[in-house]
């Protein structure tokens, strides 16, 4: 049984091990010059929501067999990647809606891949596939890989691609829809190759092309390094008033614990910015181990616009210099504060904990929307068999996992890399079984 696996990240690397497990030979294709994708800037934590009510509620468009699959699959999973030499470095997440574990990525990736090549299997690192071949029944039965050799024979593909995060013209007409583009907070190699190749072969598109996880981050020109990924990350909307270049409020800025839905929402906002402003009370508010007070002093701290003022009126001073309608904001101001004061929900309305913006000193960061991953990609079933657009039927050789399985989290948000482990070691077992 001859397995090719298309791409590197956590997703590959777990479907290339669990297939030689059950005795597959296995050629892993990686575009970039060494294997790891985004788990290596990532912080880790690979989790499930700690039941399916509570999934559902997440994420209330997923699908619920691929929710159910993590579910039930990821406790066995993080076992199994504990004993293929993954570094743990907790068992706990920090979140009482979640349960997992931590692992450090770059040892983990790096003891994933010895147990590959000491177990037979090949990868080849710097290589990227570009189409799928099939024989004349509609069968999938290799990879084209223009820059080694031509082509890769295979009983079965499974496509690990890491969806089109970084692909601007798929973000712009399925998320964005308009002009503007967001900043990558990932690798930059996934490029929609993947779903390209599988949607050429009549696969079917899951739900929710249209959403995406990612993150709020300081606008430009801030700049910093991609392993700064997590750090910049700007995840105090909750504590703040969250107002869009015309100076108005467009969403429920704690909405989510995630803040997905704040940044989808920014995605959506003329200029694809935000600012969001805080007062001395939203500077103490707290995530996790951070207070945005040191978020903003990051965000500082990379070059990001960070305006600090006295007086709303002086703050709404410095925005307009900026071009913020300086009325249209102040009344935003006004109307917020008149209705939490009140007891009366603002408009938008506002969920979580809410007060008036009244203790100086004021605080505006502008921040810009960044993709971390897509979650729209291929329709798969339970066994993550990638489905036909046609009949709903799998087409026959092709797998798919990681962020290539789209519709797991459609409404909400979910691990990427709980997606990338069970989806991973479940399309190599479906394949080997298949096979
Ligand atoms: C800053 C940051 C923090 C994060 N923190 C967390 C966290 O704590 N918990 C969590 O669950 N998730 C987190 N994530 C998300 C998580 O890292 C991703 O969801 C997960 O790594 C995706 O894995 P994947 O294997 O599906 O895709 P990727 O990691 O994107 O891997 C895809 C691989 O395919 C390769 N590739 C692309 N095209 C081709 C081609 N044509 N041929 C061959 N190879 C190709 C790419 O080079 C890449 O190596 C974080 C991400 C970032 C960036």
């Amino acid at each position: 049984m001859r397995v090719v696996i298309a791409g590197g990240g956590l997703a590959g690397l777990s479907a290339a091990l669990r297939a030689t497990e059950l005795d597959a030979q296995v050629t892993l294709l990686e575009k970039g010059a060494s294997p790891g994708g985004s788990f290596v800037y990532s912080s880790g934590y690979i989790w499930s929501y700690v039941d399916l009510p509570t999934f559902r509620r997440e994420a209330p468009g997923g699908d619920a067999a691929l929710q159910r699959l993590i579910l039930e699959r990821l406790g066995p999973g993080l076992a199994w990647l504990e004993d293929a030499g993954g570094a743990l470095l907790s068992r706990e997440t920090g979140n009482p809606l979640t349960f997992g574990a931590r692992f450090d990525p770059e040892r983990t990736v790096s003891a994933l891949v010895d147990r590959i090549e000491t177990s037979g299997g090949e990868i080849l690192a710097g290589t990227a596939f570009e189409t799928l071949l099939e024989d004349p029944a509609g069968r999938v039965t290799g990879v084209r890989v223009p820059s080694a050799g031509g082509t890769h024979a295979a009983d079965a593909v499974i496509l690990a691609s890491g969806g089109f995060a970084s692909d601007a013209e798929l973000v712009g007409h399925h998320i964005i829809g308009g002009p503007g583009r967001m900043r990558v907070r990932a690798h930059p190699r996934s490029t929609g190759d993947g779903f390209r190749a599988a949607l050429q072969k009549g696969a079917l598109a899951s739900a929710g092309l249209d959403e995406f996880y990612g993150r709020n981050l300081p606008a430009a020109p801030a700049d910093f390094h991609p392993e700064r990924f997590v750090e910049v990350s700007q995840l105090y909307g909750r504590y703040a008033v969250a107002v869009n270049a015309n100076g108005e409020r467009y969403a429920d800025e704690g909405a989510d614990w995630s803040e997905t839905a704040l940044t989808r929402a920014t995605a959506h906002q003329p200029g694809l910015y935000a600012w969001y402003v805080l007062d001395a009370s939203g500077l103490k508010g707290r995530v996790r181990e951070l207070t945005a007070k040191e978020m903003v002093e990051t965000a500082k701290s990379t070059g990001g616009p960070v305006i600090a003022a006295a007086s709303l009126p002086e703050l709404a001073d410095r925005l307009a210099e900026r071009g913020l309608p300086r009325e249209t904001f102040l009344r935003t101001l006004e109307e917020y504060n008149a209705a939490v004061a009140a007891g009366r929900s603002p408009s938008p309305p506002r969920s979580g904990q809410v007060w008036p913006l009244l203790v100086p000193p004021f605080v505006a960061v502008k921040v810009a929307p960044s993709i971390t991953h897509t979650v729209g990609g291929l329709a798969v079933d339970a066994g993550c068999r990638v489905l036909r657009g046609t009949d709903g039927q799998p087409i026959p050789g092709l797998y798919a996992a990681g962020v290539e399985v789209g519709g797991v989290s459609v409404g909400g948000y979910t691990s990427g890399l709980a997606s990338a482990l069970v989806f991973g070691c479940t399309a190599a077992e479906s394949a080997v079984a298949d096979g």
